[in-house]
């Protein structure tokens, strides 16, 4: 085999020679190229998975670039990052009243910058990531409301009021570097473009008006933003809740000088607030105000059974809907309105923002902590105003997305607001008149014109 063979490899390379040398000078450009694209390829394949380590392994590290457009692995860092563009605007806080019985109206007295003892300062403020909030003017309803079952029993509720307004108004100059006095939502958000914390004025009660739709313009004149219709007292407009055990109607819910107080709030843009009112009252306003309405500091009653937790039949009265009025249920942290004594957790908290959510819908709940005005107990995880950040981290960890958290923080207000600012100037471009109608008892004032 090896005689035939070899003159046949000898023959053909003889014959071939010039072609071979040819053909493995292809063979090694072929290879060369091989070995380029091969190395290209393995570059390109550890290039791409680098990047993919980058982005799931460093994704908390990458989420502090604003090109890149997810969010932070960690709750924590999330809740915070959604928060610098979308920081809490809280329904609720009663530090006027701090003010008040704590230091006697002396504003001078007052460092905001130190440590304060209840709940709210300008540092834990700046910590909780706070872009604005409802200072509560707030006055108490008579201590037995047998003492003034006509509600003409005359008060100094009005000039409590005004003391409170005045209290409000002081310290909010006293820091302008921190607070800026807004009455409406183009001033919440030039506030928060600022970085300043956005200080609007909300009246804790019908009672706090003397009964009188004229207290109420110049309330709103000085400022005041939203009326709870009522406190825990009943009164001429409408009925309360009570407080823990609940009280016996009187109206019903609204009376009719009641129905004005909302033509004339709907009509100014004050907005209507129902926490503190009774399911009757609650239901009767969302049905009859024009305006979009909020509840600036109220729970889910299904999550804990107490009257001033806001129930079901009611939460699905808000909406856009046939039957429907939109408005916002800002969720109370006071520990009471939240879960059975010793269970107030951050997490029992975020059970009632899920619960209006899933009834009444992700754009419909907002936060409205009551913070100052429930004394020293607060939910363990929410112990003051630097730890809102705490409730959007659980309920980013239960898969809230950042537009929902977004509403959840400040939007959800913003949009009720807004809806209700556009009532009050369709209502005056229409030429609506204000609401002269007085409380049918009042005996100072006849019940027709005199002749002078
Ligand atoms: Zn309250």
């Amino acid at each position: 085999m090896e005689s035939e063979t070899d003159p046949l490899i000898q023959n053909g390379s003889q014959r071939n020679y010039a072609h071979d040398d040819d053909e493995h000078e292809a063979y090694k450009t072929r290879s060369r190229a091989l070995i380029v694209r091969a190395t290209v390829w393995s570059v390109l394949i550890l290039l791409f998975v680098a990047g993919l380590v980058l982005v799931f392994a460093f994704s908390d590290f990458l989420s502090h670039f604003p090109w890149s457009g997810g969010l932070p692995k960690d709750p924590e860092l999330a809740a915070r990052r959604i928060m610098r563009s979308a920081p809490v605007i809280d329904g609720h806080i009663d530090l006027p009243y701090v003010v008040r019985l704590g230091y006697r109206n002396n504003v001078s007295a007052v460092d905001l910058e130190a440590p304060m003892p209840l709940q709210v300062d300008i540092p834990r403020l700046r910590k909780g990531m706070v872009g604005g909030f409802f200072w509560s003017v707030f006055v108490e309803c008579p201590k037995d409301s047998k003492d003034d079952d006509d509600f003409l029993t005359s008060s100094w509720r009005v000039r409590d009021t005004l003391e409170q307004i005045d209290s409000a108004k002081l310290l909010i100059q006293k820091y302008p570097d921190t607070f800026q006095f807004a009455t409406g939502t183009e001033d919440i958000r030039s506030s928060i473009r600022d970085g300043k914390i956005a200080s609007l004025m909300g009246v804790e009660g019908g009672h706090q008006l003397g009964n009188s739709i004229a207290v109420l313009r110049q309330y709103h004149a000085l400022g005041v933003r939203y009326v709870t219709l009522t406190h825990s007292c009943h009164n001429a407009f409408a009925d309360s809740c009570g407080m823990m055990d609940g009280i016996e109607p009187l109206h019903w819910g609204l009376s009719a000088l009641g129905r004005k107080l909302i033509d004339e709030m709907n009509r100014l843009g004050v907005l209507v607030d129902l926490s503190h009112t009774s399911d009757d009252t609650a239901a009767q306003a969302l049905t009859y105000s024009k305006a979009p309405v909020i509840w600036s500091h109220s729970s889910a009653r299904a999550v804990h059974n107490v009257p001033r937790n806001v129930p079901d039949y009611v939460l699905r009265l808000i909406g856009t809907g046939k039957g429907q009025r939109d408005g916002v249920v800002m969720v109370n942290f006071a520990p009471g309105f939240v879960a059975p004594e010793g269970k107030a957790t951050v997490k029992a908290v975020a059970n009632h923002v899920e619960h209006i959510a899933n009834v009444a819908g992700k754009k419909r709940v907002g936060i409205g902590s009551d913070y100052d005005g429930i004394g020293t107990e607060v939910p363990k995880g929410l112990e003051d105003v630097s730890k809102y950040p705490a409730l959007i981290a659980e309920l980013y960890s239960r898969g809230w997305n950042k537009y929902e958290l977004a509403g959840l923080t400040g939007g959800n207000l913003l949009r009720v607001f807004a809806g209700a600012e556009q009532v009050s100037r369709e209502l005056q471009e229409s030429g609506a008149a204000p609401v002269y109608d007085l409380y049918d008892q009042r005996k100072d004032i006849p019940p027709w014109r005199q002749e002078l």
